[in-house]
Parts: C-alpha cells; structure tokens; sequence
C-alpha cells in the first residue's frame, strides 16, 4: 500500500465521503470546523464547504481564516494510525469493525506533509491516533511525527496533535513542547454519560486528569500550545442534555481554561453499538455553538440560558433571543444609555457593535437608525428591545422605509428553523 493510499484510509475524508453526508461532521479521534461569532452572521449560516479531496482520498479541510487563497487554513487531518483497541460505540473505527486498518511511520507522514506543504496545498496538520494498550508509544509516534516537522523540515505552522486518553504526564510534556494545540475529546458532558459511548474510556481518570496536566504545563510556561486545548462532545448518543452539555464546558471553560469546545451531531455509523439511534438534528448542534458563544463572549452564564423541560435549548429560536423573550423586564433598553453590559444582551447586537456605540456616544448624540446600522446593530432583531431618545426604535422604524413586518420578534433572519449547520470559517489559531 503506498503513501496516498494510506492517508485515504487513515484521513478524515474516507469517511465523509461514504458515510456521512458533507455538512457532518466525524465524531471520532478528530474534531469538527471552528465556527465565527453565530451572532455576527445575520441569518443562519450555511457550511462553505467540507474542503477538498485529493488524490488517493485524502482531505483538506479547510478552517481558519485568512491564510489560503480559499481564506481559511487548510489542514491535512489524518490518523497515524486507525488500528484501534478501543470500542467507542459510535466510531467508524472501533476495535473488532471490518475496515481496512494501516498505520503511517512519523518519517512518512512527515515527508508526505511537508510534500504536500510545499506544493502550497496544506498550510497545518491535525493529527490523532488510534489507541493500542501502549498509549504512550501511540502518542510518541504522533510526537516524533511533530518533532520530525519542527526540527529537519524547520515547520513553523500550525501543528493540532490529540492527547490520547490514559497517556503518561511526560508524553503530555513531549506533546505541548511541539504542538500549536492539543485537545482531548471528552465527547460526553459526565462520567455516567460517557459510560454510555465507551467502556473502555475513563472519564475522570484517563481524560479530565489529564487535561488538568495540559492546563499545569502552559501554566508553568505559557508559551507552550500558544492555541491552547480544546475537546469535542457527541451530541445526541448518550441521553445527554443541553443544560449537560453547557455546564460542562461553562466549567472546563473557567477551571481549567478550555480554549473552546466543539459539538459533532451525533450520526451513526453502520455496524456499531448506536447504529439503531436516529441522527441528531443539526439544528441542535447550531443551538450549543450559540450558546457557547454566549457563555463565551456575551456575559452568559449556563443557568440564565433558557432550556425547556427536558433540559433542551429551543430549536425554533436561537438562545439569545430566547432569553431576551422571557426577560420583558429588562426591555426595551434606551440605546443612548444603556452599559455594554446590557447592550450585549439585545439580540442583534454583538460585542464589537456594543463597543462601537459606547464610543461612538462619547463624542454624539445617536438620534437616527442609521447610525446603529452603521455600527453593526441588527435592526431588524434590535428594534423591539430598543428605544433611541425615550422613543421606541420600532415607531421609528415603521416611519421610515423599513417595511413593520420585517419587526415582528418571530420571524426575524437568524433564527427560523433550520437544519443548515453554521459556516465554519474564521480562525482562532493563537487567539
Ligand atoms: S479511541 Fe474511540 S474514537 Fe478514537 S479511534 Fe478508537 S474507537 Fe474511535
């Protein structure tokens, strides 16, 4: 088997092409697109594509923003190897299902990267494994991959490497020397959750103790994984809840400075454990993205966000507007006066517009709708929490050529239902 045909079978895009459709993502060893600001896109935000393929299967995935001709950074997301002993029942490439297995050699892998680098077709490398009973030479091999990289080849970009779960805290030091970013997917929100997706993982043994080890080690010197560590979780396979989900990450966020997390809809894979359950709708996944962003960014915390009785964010509303209905007190806000604090919680304003009015109102008097237009607001979301002078930023509105029935708080863009997963587009790497 030569090079190409292995990296068909050990990238991301064997399979996404047959297995899932093109706006799903792996849950696997790899971890989906970043996403932007779901409140700075003013309608839902469709998928811009799920990258390229190149001869012999092997997949660019395009994420990030601004460094390729496509605007994104393109990774080369491969596994050193798919030979795995672990049974995540949801995985393409759980131990004991007919699949081809191989296994890439660092030399390889880097020698091929850097080909293809070279080439100007991969700007990064995302790179996972397989877990054999030896996790510390599994990570090792992905080590030597980096080191190889880093010191013959003098790669200076972007290198994403996983942290394997139960790998030893020197192999986590060896990994955050070399890596841009490292993740370990916890891929359930507690241990009784994960339970359900693996019986071979350990939630709090094999995988949060050791992203505590990430957190210590940039902690001691902060110049390690400069784009910090990040993890995945499965949405829809374990019986877990939003609320779950938000909470989880709302503490990984603060205890052990997370980077960002990332949510795959769950998609079964034929021939394992969950192939009975149905997909989970990527409406759903949508909905965590912006509720992280506004645990994140907008000054939420998990219990101010609305859930329904089953601990599930509303699906024909986005969060944020969801809060904003079920909080008449707070509204309508006059935007001439109100603290950013609060501005950020209008819906169809975002922090960068929140900022530009506040400054904006230390040298003017903001008396006309256009104003907020041009600073960023969503009007048509805005204006019924929005008063501008003590008048209602609707009765203003319905004076001038902005037609009433683009007001109505239901139908605004941005948050009819949808099943379009968000665009996955701007980077974070080093943010
Ligand atoms: S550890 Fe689990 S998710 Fe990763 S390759 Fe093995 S079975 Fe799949």
């Amino acid at each position: 088997m030569d090079i190409l045909q292995k990296l068909g079978i050990l990238g991301d895009g064997a399979l996404q092409e047959h297995e899932l459709s093109a706006n799903q993502s792996a849950p696997s060893c790899f971890t989906p697109q970043r996403i932007p600001d779901p409140y700075q896109h003013h309608r839902n935000p469709v998928v811009k594509g799920s990258g390229k393929f190149l001869p012999g299967g092997i997949h660019i995935s395009p994420v990030g923003g601004g460094k390729s001709a496509s605007g994104g950074v393109r990774l080369l997301k491969v596994l050193q190897t798919n030979i795995c002993e672990f049974d995540c029942f949801y995985c393409e490439h759980r131990a004991g299902r007919d699949v081809p297995r191989t296994y890439v050699s660092p030399e390889e892998l880097a020698r091929t990267f850097m080909t293809l680098h070279q080439k100007r077709l991969v700007d990064g490398l995302f790179l996972s494994s397989g877990i054999t009973k030896k996790i510390d030479t599994m990570q090792e091999r992905m080590v030597q991959t980096a080191e190889i990289l880093r010191t013959r080849y003098r790669f200076r970009g972007y290198i994403h490497l996983k942290i394997l779960p139960g790998v030893s805290l020197a192999a986590v030091e060896e990994t955050t020397r070399l890596a841009s970013r490292v993740s370990l997917n916890l891929e359930a929100p507690t241990p009784q959750h994960l339970a359900r997706l693996s019986a071979k993982k350990s939630f709090l043994d094999d995988m949060l103790t050791r992203m505590v080890w990430v957190k210590r080690v940039k902690d001691a010197d902060p110049d390690r994984i400069p784009a910090g560590q990040i993890t995945q979780f499965v949405v829809g396979a374990a019986g877990e809840t939003d609320h779950d989900l938000l909470a989880a990450v709302d503490r990984l966020y603060k205890q052990i400075g997370l980077r960002r997390a990332y949510f795959s809809a769950f998609s079964p894979v034929p021939d394992t454990p969950l192939d009975h359950l149905p997909p989970t709708p990527l409406l759903r996944q949508n909905r965590l993205y912006q509720a992280d962003w506004l645990l994140r960014f907008y000054g939420f915390s998990p219990t101010e966000l609305v859930f329904n009785a089953e601990g599930r964010l509303p699906l024909a509303v986005d969060p944020k507007m969801a809060w904003a209905a079920n909080h008449p007190e707070f509204f309508p806000l006059d935007a001439t006066k109100a603290d950013y604090e609060m501005l950020l919680r209008v819906p169809g304003i975002g922090p960068t517009s929140a900022r530009r009015l506040i400054e904006l109102r230390r040298s003017l008097v903001v008396t006309d709708p256009q104003s907020l237009t041009r600073l960023g607001v969503v009007l048509k979301r805005a204006a019924p929490f929005l008063l501008l002078q003590g008048r209602p930023l609707t009765s203003i509105l319905s004076q001038t050529r902005v037609r009433p029935a683009q007001l109505d708080l239901w139908s605004p863009e941005g948050f009819q239902p949808s099943d379009r997963p968000l665009i996955l587009e701007p980077d974070e790497i080093g943010r």
